[in-house]
């Protein structure tokens, strides 16, 4: 897909201002979901740079940073007492413990892209996932399934994780998290990564097209019509 995809879009983009000067129509929120390994960074690595007005959630973590990974883009690092401080003031909209260490996304973040007009993405784990789900009924959640095992077992292997222990807590509990498929809205086979990104950069520009999202745009050309009847 180019990257002047964003004509598929119904209007204008997602955060451009409206021709009234009206402010800009909220942002959607977009959860994927997937076991460690199946290739969620990848896929949604394109389609940030593919896909206009969309912007990935920094989450919250208390685990070390892996290799090239740098504080405030890939997470934010955080030690433990100041995770749990920010849980307890109630800053996250979700969080989890996932393989043994905490992760969260911050509420304030992902409202203040919104509310700019900006559909925001979220990469995290499936409990995580129900959390968004049970507060923000209009999210739409996309889980992300590997070919095979043996599949996953390889792309785990590429990366840089800390222990042969690491490796089999993930696998362990890709088995539960692949179980649980049927509680998103879509389902993404990332075989071939060409093919599962297209896939995703046209769930988030179909989701744009959606009655709620553009009733500030529908609305007024609904008056038009509202007004031509009674000037007959
Ligand atoms: P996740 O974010 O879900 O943990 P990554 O995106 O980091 O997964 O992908 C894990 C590994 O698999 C990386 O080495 C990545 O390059 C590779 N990978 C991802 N998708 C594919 C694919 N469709 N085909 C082959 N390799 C892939
Ligand atoms: P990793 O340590 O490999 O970067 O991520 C481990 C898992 O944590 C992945 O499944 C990832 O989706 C998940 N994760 C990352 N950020 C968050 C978050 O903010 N909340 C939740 N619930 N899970 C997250």
């Amino acid at each position: 897909m180019s990257s002047d995809s964003g004509s598929l879009i119904a209007g204008p983009g997602a955060g451009e201002a409206a021709p009234t000067g009206k402010p800009a129509i909220r942002g959607g929120l977009i959860v994927v979901s997937a076991p460690s390994g199946a290739g969620k960074s990848s896929l949604i690595e394109r389609a940030l740079t593919r896909v206009p007005d969309l912007q990935y959630s920094v989450s919250y973590t208390t685990r070390e940073a892996r290799g090239p990974e740098r504080n405030g883009v890939d997470y934010h690092f955080v030690p433990e007492d100041e995770f749990l401080s920010m849980r307890e003031r109630g800053e996250f909209i979700e969080w989890a413990r996932v393989h043994g260490h905490l992760y969260g996304t911050k509420a304030s973040a992902i409202e203040a892209e919104m509310a700019g007009g900006r559909d925001v993405i979220l990469d995290i784990d499936v409990q995580g996932a129900e959390q968004i789900r049970d507060k923000m009924r209009e999210a739409v959640t996309i889980f992300v399934l590997p070919p095979s095992r043996q599949v996953l077992v390889a792309r785990l292997s590429r990366r840089n994780l800390n222990s042969a222990d690491d490796l089999a807590r993930r696998l362990f509990n890709a088995s539960n998290e692949v179980g649980k498929f049927e509680e998103f809205d879509y389902v993404i086979i990332n075989d071939d990564l060409e093919r599962a990104s297209a896939a995703l950069e046209s769930i988030v520009l179909a989701e744009r097209n959606r009655p709620p999202r553009q009733r500030q745009r529908i609305e007024p050309i609904i008056e038009t019509f509202r007004s031509g009847v009674s000037n007959g």
